[in-house]
């Protein structure tokens, strides 16, 4: 009796551990005409689809200025995680409540690119993403934060949050090679041509800065290693972020693929199952250009960065 019980649950759990991480892409809304949505979205769909591990419904929220937000209710209790491809710039307070409460009880959340402008004076999502732009934020927002010396500093200057220079490829530094959406990349890989966001602010909190990247003067730049990819924490809820992704292009490179990912992976479960593929781009300036040969050529040909 004794075994069959026991071959009982580890059927069970064997079935439990194939199940599928219940995925949500939410979308609908960019500020002004920045951020093409629809298109993103079905890029990112597609890439967290190739991983295998993710069951991906695309939920597209009306207008936050329509009628319609006030009976807005995505179910955000029936996803493991969240991937915010979305901008508005704020919500009605029944709705902010239900993703609080999402969070705190464990919810899994992924903050693409923009959607760290969305916002700006929701205190809980602020304390999400840790760090954010535009939409008017300022010093009241938090301080700036980036790397000096290889740490974590923040500095408290006044002026505006959020700056970036034209789309050319950067490289990337990792900075916690030991957490598990890091583990196995390489110290320091290129990115394809994105927008670098420089001079977040935010209240930075249980917050680990996983990789940053020099923002270059010559380009519109800080003069600092810029934060790029982030692991929070709110109540017993996991967020990664990612100021990575203004584009189908940007989205498009093995590296911003594996992040995406994995960091998907580790917000739902807290854990990384995934390989690093063998095509993972590497420090060399050329490198990036191998991303270029596992893009669509749909995307490759039309979404050359400017
Ligand atoms: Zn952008």
């Amino acid at each position: 009796m004794k075994w069959v019980l026991a071959a009982i649950v580890m059927l069970w759990s064997g079935a439990a551990l194939a199940a599928p991480i219940r995925v949500m892409i939410l979308d609908g809304e960019s500020a002004a005409a920045y951020h093409d949505w629809p298109v993103t979205t079905q890029v990112m769909k597609r890439e967290l689809q190739d991983a295998g591990i993710f069951d991906v419904t695309v939920v597209s929220a009306p207008r936050s200025d329509s009628a319609d937000i006030a009976a807005f209710d995505p179910g955000f209790e029936k996803y493991q995680v969240v991937v915010w491809n979305y901008d508005a710039p704020d919500w009605p307070a029944a709705l902010k409540t239900k993703f609080e409460t999402y969070m705190r009880n464990g919810g899994g959340l992924v903050v693409v690119h923009a959607a760290n402008n969305a916002f700006p004076d929701w205190p809980a999502w602020n304390e999400m993403t840790g760090l954010g732009g535009w939409r008017g934020r300022n010093k009241a927002a938090g301080p700036h934060w980036y790397f000096e010396n290889s740490k974590l500093v923040s500095d408290d200057e006044p002026g505006p949050a959020g700056m970036h220079g034209k789309r050319l490829p950067f490289r990337m530094v990792t900075r916690a090679p030991d957490h598990p959406i890091m583990r196995g990349l390489p110290e320091r890989w290129m990115h394809m041509g994105d927008e670098l966001y420089a001079h977040l602010r935010g209240p930075g909190r249980n917050m680990t800065v996983l990789a940053t990247a020099w923002s270059d003067p010559a380009n519109h730049g800080s003069g600092h290693d810029e934060p790029m990819a982030m692991a929070l924490r709110f109540g017993k809820g996991r967020i990664f972020h990612t100021t990575l992704g203004h584009d189908a292009w940007a989205l498009s490179g093995v590296g911003f693929m594996t992040l995406l990912q994995r960091g998907t992976e580790w917000a739902a479960t807290g854990h990384v199952t995934q390989k690093v593929p063998k095509n993972f781009p590497t420090a060399d300036i050329a490198s990036y250009r191998a991303d270029l040969a596992a893009m669509d050529p749909a995307i490759a040909g039309n979404g050359k960065p400017k």
